[in-house]
């Protein structure tokens, strides 16, 4: 997730302040800057327009498991990973998907970058056998508040197995501004997680959460492991192979 665009918006409303546009000119304008914004807002907070005519085309019925794992920073507080947890399991309820944390560890952010802090710290740690997906709950501090007027990566989950991911947990800077709240971000994070990516509308976000329940219900005698989407677009039925798969290629792809 990053605030890159939030520059561009200021530009728009110079427009719109202009003495010579009448008020026809303006409500185009305003529309355009409106559908800019909005459009810039849901790309940092959500994964798409939810739609629930193509959402209840498909049949999310049946319980499944999900079992997150959680690094959790030292200044991350208890009541702040239990918030956004919470958060994320009535999100994932809305698919029967059942959100369980088999572990949540003491962790330390080591590295000042984003990218630094998942490919030299979290994909380097196996997934533990009880765990779907590994994500650390990063805190942020004053660098990060300065950092953040440059362009701020508030999570992000590697593409090459999706199985591994940080987000921040914290309210220090202005994101939270255009409601990139930290729960929202790791409801967001989660869906990459669930092999979904940006898109205006969720229909293909719908269809690939589908597709996973689907794939975890065959998975779940032989490997136990609620399978991921992998960097050739086929699943990854085990954790041995995410991990394998991440020693290998562990740098090719990010996504925010
Ligand atoms: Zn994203």
């Amino acid at each position: 997730m990053n605030n890159n665009n939030l520059q561009n918006p200021s530009s728009d409303l110079l427009c719109i302040n202009n003495k010579n546009l009448d008020w026809s000119e303006m409500r185009i304008q305003n529309i355009f800057l409106f559908l800019f914004i909005y459009t810039t807002m849901i790309h940092c907070t959500t994964i798409g327009i939810p739609n629930p005519i193509s959402k209840n085309s498909y049949d999310f019925s049946e319980t499944v498991v999900y079992r997150l794992c959680i690094l959790q920073d030292e200044d991350v507080s208890d009541s702040r990973v239990n918030f956004m947890v919470n958060r994320l399991t009535e999100e994932l309820k809305d698919y029967n998907i059942k959100l369980e944390i088999p572990f949540k560890k003491k962790w330390t952010r080591n590295y000042f970058f984003t990218h630094d802090i998942l490919y030299n710290d979290v994909v380097h740690r196996p997934l533990p056998n009880q765990c779907d997906r590994l994500v650390a709950f990063a805190s942020r501090g004053f660098g990060d508040f300065l950092f953040s007027f440059f362009g701020e990566v508030m999570g992000v989950v590697e593409t090459v197995t999706r199985t591994k991911g940080v987000v921040y947990a914290d309210y220090f800077t202005f994101n939270v501004l255009i409601g990139a709240t930290p729960s929202s971000v790791l409801i967001h994070e989660n869906y990459h997680f669930l092999g979904c990516n940006h898109s205006i509308i969720m229909n293909s976000c719908y269809e690939s959460v589908f597709n996973h329940k689907k794939e975890a219900l065959k998975n779940k005698k032989e490997y136990d492991f609620f399978p991921s989407l992998g960097f050739d677009q086929k699943m990854i039925p085990s954790r041995e192979i995410a991990d394998l798969f991440l020693t290998q290629l562990k740098e090719e792809k990010n996504e925010n």
